[in-house]
């Protein structure tokens, strides 16, 4: 609690102030169910009960084809299903109270195969479980939209995009008034239709358009071998932040256990055309980050392609521009 109310200071401390907080949270991305990636959840449910939230909030996570068999035909999770299947998690969080009743806020409960690309929604309140034809988006994002990526790891799980949409370019107000146009051409201009002029000119729409913002791509591994096959499969990402558990001297517990070095990350990072790379999940065996940046650096050859450290509660920025910038609380600031 402490910490929570702690990170909120210093989050009013930015200049300008950031606006973030976990009121305003939609949704919850969980990658697989590895306690050290899952088990804060329901204090975390219960906090925002206590603050009294009303908005809704999704929560949705990987799991077997298997499993999701069994809970569409309202069998019991099957024996094969690991200790850390998030189905087991979610039904016993929902026995401690995190249902949408218990807690006083819609909670939505999904669970999906990501590879067959098939969802289920558990409901607690009703102990129903119904099949989904789509996985369902965060309420009211119309910008931006959640993608499960497959990864490998010794449990089901997945990565998350988080992928805006493209944007049109600017309307060239400037060239429209030199070419004294009517407000009906301009909207037709605007609208993305030619027009043709009383001699017999024809405006073609796109000439009028700047150049068009493509899709900004953030992505978040979770635990993963390096070089997981829905991280390479994209292109054009502009953030990839990615767990980096050990060292090159440990590549082959990496290999054995499913997880990455940091020269493993910079490989799939290379591969999805990422421009900045953030280092995150370090064994306690790396005590020391300038370790794991200094072999993630040691191989990039040239690439441009900017890596960065994650510590706790850094804000890391995806700007318009495409830019990124990575904040660390000093102690007193932020320093980028
Ligand atoms: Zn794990």
């Amino acid at each position: 609690q402490t910490r929570y109310a702690e990170h909120r200071k210093r989050l009013k401390s930015q200049k300008p102030p950031s606006s973030l907080k976990a009121a305003k949270i939609d949704v919850v991305c969980l990658t697989h169910g590895h306690l050290d990636h899952t088990w804060g959840l329901l204090p975390w449910l219960q906090t925002m009960a206590l603050d009294r939230r009303t908005n809704p909030l999704l929560i949705i996570g990987p799991t077997s084809a298997e499993t999701l068999a069994a809970l569409i035909g309202g069998q019991p999770i099957p024996d094969t299903a690991p200790p850390a299947e998030l189905a087991r998690q979610m039904q016993s969080w929902h026995s401690l109270g995190a249902t949408s009743q218990g807690l006083g806020y819609e909670v939505r409960w999904i669970l999906g195969d990501v590879q067959s690309d098939s969802w289920v929604e558990l409901n607690p309140d009703t102990g129903e479980t119904s099949p989904l034809s789509v996985m369902p988006q965060p309420k009211g994002w119309k910008q931006v939209r959640l993608v499960p990526l497959s990864t490998e790891h010794s449990v089901p799980s997945c990565a998350w995009m988080f992928e805006s949409k493209e944007k049109s370019g600017k309307f060239n107000r400037m060239k429209a008034a030199e070419l004294r146009l009517t407000t009906e051409q301009q909207t037709e201009l605007g609208q993305g239709r030619d027009v043709s002029l009383p001699d017999g000119t024809v405006l073609e729409a796109s000439s009028f358009r700047g150049a068009s913002i493509r899709p900004r791509r953030v992505v978040v591994s979770g635990d993963t071998a390096e070089q997981a096959p829905g991280i390479v499969a994209l292109d054009g990402v502009d953030l990839l932040v990615h767990e980096a558990t050990f060292l090159e001297d440990t590549q082959d517990h990496a290999t054995e256990h499913l997880h990455s070095t940091a020269t493993g990350a910079v490989r799939t990072a290379l591969a999805c055309g990422a421009k900045h790379l953030v280092l995150t999940h370090f064994s306690a065996r790396i005590k020391d980050g300038s370790v794991p940046l200094a072999e993630a650096n040691g191989i990039i050859d040239g690439a441009q392609l900017d890596i960065t450290l994650a510590h706790d509660g850094d804000r890391v920025l995806l700007h318009d521009n495409g830019d990124v910038s990575h904040h660390t609380w000093t102690g007193n600031d932020w320093a980028a």
